[in-house]
């Protein structure tokens, strides 16, 4: 794909997802939030649906949680233009609770299309509900820092940051399943030359 034609899918899904009303998500939310970064490095983060800070902005993870992703991909020389960044639901669910499996079903074509178009080698999801996405079967605590292999991508579950914020424990593990991430990069690399 040209870089032309990247930019115009990514702007036309961008506007698609900013003016959805395919489910009643939108009836709620102040602004939608499909996503942002280049993916240039090859790495995309995914998390559960926009949080009441994210809501306001239009931009995923700004709130505190974001605040210490942003400090925690610092130590390993990664900042947010590098990644692309995104959720499995684009639009606030009220009061933060999960979505719903109708709202799921609606929404994750544009995912899909956002994994299409940024193509991106691993695949870092953030806490459970996006890694249940993923890999339907797994609990977070039975494979966090694990690398697996779909559909010739990584997938990387790590706990949410807001986890991280409840307990220190959890930093301190999400620090460290993070800091493996730029060795992660490098072997899928290397091996999609081989
Ligand atoms: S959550 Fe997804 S499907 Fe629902 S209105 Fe928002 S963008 Fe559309």
């Amino acid at each position: 794909m040209s870089f032309k034609d990247f930019i115009s899918k990514i702007n036309y899904l961008d506007s698609s997802i900013k003016t959805c009303t395919l489910c009643d998500l939108h009836k709620t939310r102040n602004l939608s939030v499909p996503g942002s970064g280049t993916g240039f490095s090859g790495l995309m983060m995914v998390g559960e649906g926009p949080g009441f800070n994210e809501d306001k902005e239009g931009l995923p993870f700004v709130g505190r949680a974001g605040k210490l992703l942003d400090k925690l991909l610092s130590e390993i020389s990664i900042t947010r233009k590098d990644i692309f960044i995104t959720n499995i639901v684009k639009c606030r669910p009220p009061n933060n609770r999960d979505p719903l499996p109708n709202e799921l079903e609606f929404c994750s074509p544009y995912l899909e299309k956002q994994i299409k178009i940024f193509n991106p080698r691993v695949i870092v999801t953030l806490g459970r509900f996006s890694l249940s996405y993923f890999l339907p079967n797994k609990t977070i605590s039975s494979v966090r820092g694990q690398q697996i292999e779909l559909d010739g991508r990584i997938i990387y579950p790590v706990y949410h940051p807001a986890a991280g914020l409840r307990n220190s424990k959890f930093s301190e593990i999400l620090r460290k399943d993070l800091h493996l991430i730029p060795s992660l990069l490098v072997s899928s690399l290397e091996n999609k030359k081989c």
